[in-house]
């Protein structure tokens, strides 16, 4: 019988009637579950118990952990773990599976891309395009855009309900990360945003824990140019759901500054909320985000939020940033500007993406990794395709 961490953990900590009825579950559940769901299943129950220990060790909501904390220490015990795109090192992203599994493994919170379809519904999906991680090609092969891409704002629902999720590939079709999950059996599917808020609403009912969630406004700029306000459609679904000010257990996310500060001034007070928000960063020569400017859409010029002055810009609309983790450091790995200027203006730092197959070469191992940007220079926050390592690395510093 295989042994989750968290029973030699609770062995541990002397929860020992807790480990006995999580024993006896697990084998209750082997006796007629078949083992995928089976670890499924556990790994949510075992999640009451990690959030015993993640209440003895730190605060599960990062709007209530100090970034003031800038001393040199290698030890970090406190940072929140943003399950990205669920625990999608382990299972075919923003799937309910993967988003089940991270709220299992102790993720703090559970990040949501959101793009709209052609009948105006938010589904919980990375690319604005469905090649990389759908079967799109072979359901629809007429379906595609000039440009030879198959466009999510360009099906509706029930056309999307018909397509099966796999982990992402690379346009020869090769896994982009070829340790991964991979079997064409278990099936995936696309699901909506009101299908993922009810699962951690439901979630954190059964568990007593209140599990957050991060979800990140795809390109509003493209939405903008097909007619569709998904600023608008997001802040109506999350107040629907309850997430109406900054004590609820949410951010919204966007690499679009514009956009942010019109949410901030506009839509935000239009709707009787003031939820935290978080600027993304990118380089301009990714081309993420597009503004128009005398009716013309144009690259968006992010070098001012790298500049002094740029961070305390930014805290006039957003409470946090979300930058990716390079951008934190210079070549010697001291701090860089953002990261000092974003500790001074009170802003979260939540970098992205802490990706076991990313590790940089400087860091013996992802954990290394994980504590110099945590502990030495004191950011509080991740975004991590591997939330349980990141669990266990908290734990560990108990
Ligand atoms: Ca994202």
């Amino acid at each position: 019988m295989f042994r989750l961490p968290i029973f030699n953990f609770l062995l541990s900590l002397n929860r020992h009637k807790l480990y006995l009825e999580l024993l006896f579950l697990q084998y209750k559940l082997k006796m007629k579950a078949n083992s995928f769901i089976l670890k499924l299943i556990l790994v949510v129950s075992a999640s009451t118990c990690i959030s015993i220990a993640s209440n003895i060790v730190f605060a599960q909501d990062a709007g209530k952990s100090s970034i003031s904390k800038s001393t040199l220490t290698n030890t970090p015990n406190k940072f929140t773990v943003i399950a990205h795109r669920g625990a999608s090192g382990h299972l075919p992203e923003h799937t309910i599976p993967a988003k089940a599994l991270a709220y299992g493994q102790g993720a703090h919170y559970l990040e949501q891309d959101l793009v709209m379809t052609k009948d105006n519904q938010l589904i919980v999906h990375h690319d604005l395009t469905l090649d990389a991680t759908t079967n799109v090609a072979m359901i629809f092969p007429t379906k595609a855009r000039a440009d030879g891409h198959f466009y999510v704002i360009d099906f509706t629902l029930d056309e999307l309900r018909q397509l099966s999720v796999h982990e992402r590939k690379k346009d020869t079709g090769e896994m982009k990360y070829p340790a991964r999950f991979n079997n064409s059996v278990t099936p995936f599917h696309l699901h909506t945003f009101e299908e993922e808020l009810a699962l951690i609403k439901s979630l954190n009912k059964t568990t007593g824990r209140n599990v957050g969630i991060y979800p990140e406004i795809k390109s509003p700029w493209f939405h903008h140019q097909h007619d569709k306000d998904i600023s608008l459609v997001v802040l109506k679904a999350l107040k629907t759901s309850g997430y109406l000010n900054k004590e609820d257990n949410v951010y919204v996310q966007s690499f679009d500054s514009n956009e942010l500060q019109r949410i901030k001034r506009t839509l935000l007070p239009s709707l009787g909320m003031d939820i935290k928000l978080v600027q993304l960063i990118a380089y301009n020569d990714w081309q993420e985000t597009k503004e128009k400017v005398n009716e013309q859409w144009h690259n968006y010029d992010y070098n001012w939020m790298f500049e002094v002055g740029g961070a305390s810009q930014i805290a006039s609309y957003a409470d946090g940033i979300g930058p990716w983790f390079p951008m934190l450091v210079d070549d010697n790995l001291s701090p860089s500007t953002l990261l000092s200027d974003a500790k001074k203006a009170g802003l979260a730092i939540h970098p992205y993406t802490f990706r076991l197959e990313d590790t940089p070469q400087q860091f013996e191992s992802f954990e290394k990794w994980l504590r110099y940007f945590t502990g030495t220079l004191g950011i509080d926050g991740v975004f991590t395709d591997q939330p349980d390592r990141a669990i266990s690395l908290l734990l560990q510093n108990m």
